[in-house]
């Protein structure tokens, strides 16, 4: 990639005559982190992961999720809601995934993107009505994730006007390697046996949407959703009657019910990452979203025996 990089004494040089006119300004705050590059808040890993790739170096990001903890129904410190009150950008998702959020959303200053503003969504699956107004899952598809990184980008140029074209280009780079991922989904699950895929909360909607698959949730759109009685017998049934062989787990919520499903229905279990979040593991392993999707497609292709 021959891009020229923008000047870094010009680009450095807006944010000092920035930091110059908010303090001439004591009741504004500024947003720039500690060490003067605009700062980004990101409501969980793959919005955060959208802005590291677009961004690189050119800002600090945060992630008010930390490693290893589910996102869904996230609380915040005091400290999160001032990150959000005084972020030049913040990034998340609306429509119920984190309310806390939300809230905080009316004190920010700086510019705020829903990310489900920006893609197609679907209503919440049969049965999860209650939960969510629609399903948020949206980053489990790459076709859809391609515009979130668009819309990152767009966002960003604009925080940062000085280095758009090097946002530009981080970006195109980003959506290049989604949209090999896009293909490798395609042919993966093209010829399978199977198409049925139960999962541990309903996080694959969209996954499944993309690449023609049906998907069984044992919870709803949210993990903390338990299935009854009722509904776990209802699910064995189903389970022998699909032929499905395999029942899938994630990695931040526990694997009991998964895993009593599988063992009534005689199947086995497999871990499928809805990456809401990374583990501390992966993080130290340097996973990341390609990655793991990678990871996801060759365990989807196993337990669904595609060729
Ligand atoms: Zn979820």
């Amino acid at each position: 990639m021959s891009q020229a990089r923008p000047s870094p004494v010009r680009s450095a040089g807006v944010w000092v005559l920035l930091a110059v006119v908010l303090a001439a300004a004591p009741s504004c705050r500024s947003g720039a982190s500690d060490d003067g590059k605009p700062s980004v808040v990101a409501s969980f890993y793959p919005l955060e992961e959208a802005a590291r790739q677009v961004g690189g170096s050119a800002i600090a990001v945060t992630d008010l999720t930390p490693a290893g903890a589910e996102p869904h129904d996230l609380e915040l410190t005091p400290e999160d809601v001032e990150a959000v009150a005084t972020a030049d950008l913040v990034l998340y998702l609306g429509s119920g995934f984190q309310p806390a959020i939300e809230d905080a959303i009316d004190e920010a200053e700086g510019r705020t993107v829903d990310i489900l503003g920006v893609v197609d969504t679907l209503p919440p699956p049969a049965g999860a009505e209650e939960d969510l107004p629609l399903d948020p899952h949206v980053w489990l598809d790459p076709v859809r994730y391609e515009a979130i990184v668009q819309a990152v980008a767009d966002a960003l140029a604009a925080a940062v006007p000085g280095s758009a074209s090097t946002l530009r280009a981080n970006a195109a780079d980003f959506v290049a390697r989604l949209q090999a991922l896009d293909a490798d989904f395609e042919d993966g699950l093209s010829d399978c046996a199977r198409r049925t895929i139960v999962t541990s909360h309903a996080a694959f909607g969209y996954l499944a949407d993309r690449y023609d698959l049906e998907q069984i949730a044992i919870s709803g759109l949210s993990p903390d959703v338990e299935p009854d009685a009722a509904r776990l017998a209802e699910l064995t049934d189903l389970v022998e009657r699909e032929g499905v062989t395999t029942i899938f787990t994630e990695t931040l919520v526990s694997p009991k019910v998964a895993e009593t499903l599988a063992r009534e229905a005689g199947v086995s279990v497999a871990t499928l990452d809805p990456l809401e979040g990374l583990t501390d593991e992966a993080v130290a392993a340097g996973e990341d979203y390609g990655s793991v999707m990678r990871a996801n497609l060759e365990t989807l292709r196993s337990a669904l025996g595609c060729s």
